[in-house]
């Protein structure tokens, strides 16, 4: 097997190739490189500040376990900051089950709280139920607008001052071209990795944002974490599936065009962003109209379940 030199370190043997870099990297320069990538981005888009408060989203899978390492690391030798972890339980029998017992191990392990969110205890319905009955949407379609309010919430019962998620380069990509063949444009401000400071939500974060899927995955495979094996078993409904298998081939084919997408989908992010928010009139929850999007989402299931 042929084997070549880090160029980074000029010392140990490669492990890893980086086709949109060039870069052939050992275990050590590849794991600082991601430690000093997610620095960079935090550093970029201002994303932290002294002894901010973070709530860590985790679910049990490669990426956010990854986020929650590297930015345990980072925030113990610079900004002195507080982690939490919150994981949020939607009620998937198997697939969460084992999420959670990954993400307990994890957080003792670092010696980090964290605190647990149910969609039954919230919304008295669990992603099971839904999968059940009558519905208008795919599930991901619900589980994605339950599940950032439950984040939100969770961050909001610990206090803290930022919610960092385990959003991928792959995620980014991703969404910034089903924002684009959905003709929405004004979604693309929800990529700014820095989140935007709306009163009644925790400061979103998206620290690993640069980083490509393959690359958690190494370095969880590198760290020997336990992640989640398993895939969800509704995730095949969801048209991203389409969007990141077409995204895979183009990558594998032109090094580097994730980024470009995610970075040309941040320059079509429009200059006046949208912060005018009301109160949801039935929960009291900050919405852009009269009723927010869980509360309308919940009302038309029920009344399709009547
Ligand atoms: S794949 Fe869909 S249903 Fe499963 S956890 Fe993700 S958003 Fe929820
Ligand atoms: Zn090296
Ligand atoms: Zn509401």
């Amino acid at each position: 097997m042929q084997t070549s030199t880090c160029t980074k370190c000029h010392n140990k043997y490669s492990i890893y190739y980086r086709p949109y870099s060039g870069e052939r990297l050992c275990s050590q320069c590849f794991q600082i490189s991601l430690k000093e990538r997610v620095q960079k981005t935090i550093n970029n888009y201002h994303m932290l500040e002294h002894k901010d408060r973070i709530a860590v989203g985790i679910s049990g899978g490669k990426d956010s376990l990854t986020l929650l390492h590297l930015l345990n690391q980072i925030e113990d030798q610079t900004h002195g900051s507080e982690i939490i972890a919150i994981t949020v339980d939607e009620g998937i029998v198997n697939y969460r089950d084992e999420a959670i017992l990954i993400v307990e191990k994890t957080c003792k392990n670092l010696d980090i709280e964290l605190v647990k969110i149910k969609f039954n205890d919230l919304f008295n319905l669990t992603i099971d139920e839904f999968n059940l009955k009558n519905r208008t949407l795919s599930i991901c379609s619900y589980c994605g607008v339950l599940r950032r309010r439950a984040l939100n919430e969770g961050a909001k019962k610990v206090s803290a001052d930022k919610l960092a998620t385990g959003h991928t380069l792959d995620d980014m990509a991703q969404t910034a071209l089903l924002n684009l063949l959905r003709g929405d444009i004004t979604k693309m401000q929800s990529l700014y990795p820095g989140g935007i400071k709306q009163k009644g939500f925790v400061q979103r974060i998206k620290p690993i944002c640069e980083i490509p899927e393959k690359e958690t995955t190494f370095y969880a495979f590198l760290e020997k974490f336990d992640f989640q094996s398993y895939q969800c078993p509704y995730s095949e409904e969801a048209m991203r599936n389409d969007t990141r298998t077409w995204l895979l081939e183009m990558e594998e084919k032109r090094p580097g065009i994730m980024f470009t997408c995610f970075h040309t989908a941040l320059k079509l992010i429009p200059n006046k962003i949208d912060k005018n928010q009301l109160i949801c009139d039935k929960c009291g929850e900050p919405s852009s109209s009269k009723f927010c999007r869980v509360c309308q989402m919940l009302d038309d299931y029920n009344k399709i379940n009547f």
